[in-house]
């Protein structure tokens, strides 16, 4: 830590207004950014955060986006498939009931959890961060809700599971008759959405957003 700022006159500023690096632990003034700019840790590159423009409104039009597909990504066919003069119609929820029907409980719960009940907890308590924000009420309930997010995230893979899907479908398609359905492409939108979303809602304007002006200073 021998940059600029002594490393004693950097511990006696307030802990506002420091910043340390994610990357490689560089501990910094934390510089004051204008609409739309970027912060980039000056030893290593990393980004430390970026200012993006109207952040809540934004992130709020994708969560909506992403919750209406979130339905027809998970009870519409991801696929018909016709085997031997045999039809069958495929969606997640029936995957799921299949799954436990077939004696793999432990499995279809994994699949249930990590495929559609997590990635729904994650887009509300989303949701509820933004109206907290966007409303100003309730706004230690909305740092609550955006901890709970926070540990969450590594527990919705619906990468994996669309990997899976896919892989599925090529080795079907050598045997059987086999039509994309419309949850197919409401799931790929969903996961696009997503990522969106992960990228827009920039978490430093969150959690900064979050602990200003809170009516009963919920800590
Ligand atoms: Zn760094």
């Amino acid at each position: 830590m021998n940059n600029s700022p002594s490393s004693k006159e950097l511990l006696e500023l307030p802990l506002e207004k420091l910043i340390a690096c994610h990357e490689c632990d560089l501990l910094m003034l934390k510089p004051e950014l204008a609409d739309g700019e970027t912060a980039e840790c000056p030893r290593c590159g990393f980004e430390l955060y970026t200012n993006r423009h109207q952040v809540v409104r934004r992130s709020m039009a994708l969560v909506i986006a992403a919750l209406l597909l979130y339905v027809p990504a998970n009870f519409y066919p991801i696929m018909r498939l016709n085997l031997l003069g045999q039809a069958s119609v495929d969606t997640l929820w029936s995957a799921v009931v299949g799954l436990y029907n077939n004696g793999m409980e432990g499995v279809a719960v994994v699949v249930f959890l990590c495929s559609m009940a997590v990635p729904l907890l994650k887009l509300l308590c989303q949701f509820a961060v933004l109206l907290s924000i966007h409303f100003n009420i309730g706004r230690s309930y909305g740092l609550l809700l955006y901890r709970i997010y926070h540990h969450m995230r590594d527990w919705g893979m619906l990468e994996v599971y669309l990997m899976g899907i896919l892989v599925a479908l090529v080795k079907l398609a050598d045997m059987a008759d086999v039509t994309l359905g419309m949850g197919l492409m409401c799931f790929i939108a969903l996961l696009l959405v997503q990522i969106w979303l992960e990228v827009t809602m920039s978490p430093h304007q969150i959690w900064e957003a979050l602990s200003q002006e809170q009516p009963h200073a919920g800590n």
